[in-house]
């Protein structure tokens, strides 16, 4: 057995589900019709904070980037979150994150040789897991995915046609900060924009329909969902600027 998650003191509960209500309500206030999916994006975060939202706000769906943080979250957490995997994709980790039940999307698949594994190691009798295709949209070396364009099509293809126990649900960008920056100043995010023809080439290439969009994160969300996102990635707006990665107490 999981030892039990520990218990938020009731001021931190209380401000992360105002932090929420927040953002929920600033999605509602630009979403047009179907509000986008909102993730909280609980990496480095304590699971005691995750229980909060999930019991207080009836909270599902959160992100994480971490796999060993992933599994060991979803261990000790109610089995009817919906877990998104949001971090950078290694081959050799991607047979046990198919393996966890309750894993809604990995949104970060960025190889032909990653969906293939995340297939063959996803149970058949299991819902089909749902993958997001990460498009490197700014173009920048340190941030990995697939070219936009042609290169795209070829994974969607490949999970479209030969990855039986996938699901593809559409594409994800990170984009680049100074984008977004120039974005604040009133004109389009390029990254935004790019993720959104992409898009368009896949569905007409494959003759699939209603793909989504997995962008915006806590500075542009916004800017996200009026250039069409679907799934908004929000972490230090709701749970507050993150500790380094070597000194989290995560669990
Ligand atoms: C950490 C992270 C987020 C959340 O970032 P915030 O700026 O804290 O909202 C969103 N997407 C990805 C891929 C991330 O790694």
């Amino acid at each position: 057995m999981a030892s039990p998650v520990a218990v938020s003191d009731p001021a931190r509960v209380e401000a992360l589900t105002l932090a929420l209500s927040s953002v929920a309500s600033r999605i509602a206030a630009i979403a047009q019709s179907t509000p986008p999916r909102l993730v909280a994006v609980s990496k480095l975060k304590p699971a005691s904070d995750i229980q909060a939202l999930y019991a207080s706000a009836g909270h599902r769906h959160f992100g994480e980037n971490y796999v060993q943080e992933l599994v060991d979250k979803a261990a000790q957490l109610p089995d009817d979150i919906q877990w998104h995997f949001i971090g950078s994709l290694q081959s050799n980790k991607c047979a046990t994150l198919a393996s966890i039940p309750n894993l809604f999307a990995v949104e970060t698949v960025d190889a032909v040789k990653k969906a293939r594994k995340l297939n063959d190691a996803r149970i058949e009798q299991w819902e089909k897991l749902n993958v997001f295709i990460q498009v490197n949209t700014s173009g920048e070396e340190s941030k990995s995915g697939v070219a936009p364009g042609k290169e795209t099509v070829e994974v969607a293809r490949y999970i479209v046609n030969d990855c039986p126990r996938l699901k593809l649900l559409g594409l994800m960008t990170i984009g680049s900060i100074a984008r977004s920056h120039a974005a604040a100043e009133g004109e389009q995010n390029e990254d935004f924009t790019a993720l959104l023809d992409t898009k368009q080439l896949v569905e007409s290439e494959l003759g699939v329909d209603s793909l989504e969009l997995s962008m915006g994160m806590s500075q542009d969300f916004e800017d996200a969902i009026k250039q069409g996102s679907t799934n908004v990635r929000v972490g230090s707006v709701i749970f507050g600027a993150r500790p380094p990665r070597k000194s989290a107490q995560i669990i």
